[in-house]
């Protein structure tokens, strides 16, 4: 066994979605990201089925897993009881584990999601929080949203939210809730797996000759923000 293997098969996302794949096609048929991406789900199966330690790295490197969208349909409809939606689970893990999601433009964008929702959690307690969606950086809003981001206060009240209030709906997340929550993260690996992930990136960052700092409209995070080589879709 290699040591990609090895590690899959800690994982328990990988020991419930293998079972074993007779190559039937079913998952990229009911795959609703199949339908848009080059990407083929059973294709992935089939290659980790190989146990070909060469080619599960090639995975790890590769946009093809980040195309998922963890629907789960595939689990639903599999003849022989995979989840080929958990497998990539196991794959993206394993992929920020070894720093290999670095490698593909899809896999760098692992940096642009930890340093939004991800940091957002741990900083505010919400992964996504009105003010945190600024207009010039999320365009696919359309331009109602510049409006609603101006009035968030009046207009979240208006929605019942008690926006950055005590209680309720959107409201200021306790420091003490905010430090407990950090522990969690510190416990179950959440806090390594960040670290990973700006340790890899700093290091792609150095290899593209290109900056990376703290801030989100560095060099490198405005990169793998924008950037669209325009070779995932079918299209
Ligand atoms: S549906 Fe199941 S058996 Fe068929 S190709 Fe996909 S993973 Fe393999
Ligand atoms: S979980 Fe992923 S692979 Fe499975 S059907 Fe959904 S998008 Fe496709």
């Amino acid at each position: 066994m290699g040591k990609y293997l090895d590690a899959l098969k800690k994982d328990v996302r990988f020991v419930e979605g293998m079972k074993s794949c007779m190559n039937c096609g079913v998952c990229t048929a009911i795959c609703p990201a199949a339908s848009f991406y080059n990407y083929d789900p059973r294709l992935i199966v089939n290659t980790v089925q190989t146990h070909d330690e060469e080619k599960i790295e090639q995975l790890l490197k590769d946009d093809i897993i980040w195309y998922c969208g963890q629907c789960m349909s595939c689990k639903t409809r599999c003849p022989r009881g995979n989840a080929p939606g958990l497998i990539i689970c196991a794959l993206r893990k394993l992929s920020q584990d070894t720093g290999l999601f670095a490698e593909s433009e899809k896999g760098r964008q692992q940096l642009a999601v930890k340093r939004t929702v991800g940091d957002n959690i741990l900083k505010i307690g919400y992964c996504v929080f009105p003010d945190t969606v600024i207009p010039e950086k999320h365009p696919e809003q359309g331009p109602v949203w510049e409006w609603i981001y101006e009035h968030r206060a009046d207009i979240m009240s208006k929605f019942g939210a008690n926006y950055k209030g005590r209680f309720g709906a959107l409201r200021k997340i306790d420091d003490k809730d905010l430090a407990e929550l950090k522990s969690i993260f510190d416990v179950s690996g959440g806090s390594d797996l960040y670290n990973k992930v700006e340790k890899y990136s700093s290091r792609k960052a150095k290899e593209m000759h290109m900056h990376l700092d703290e801030t989100n409209d560095c060099e490198y995070v405005t990169h793998v923000m924008d950037y669209n080589s325009n070779t995932h879709s079918k299209e």
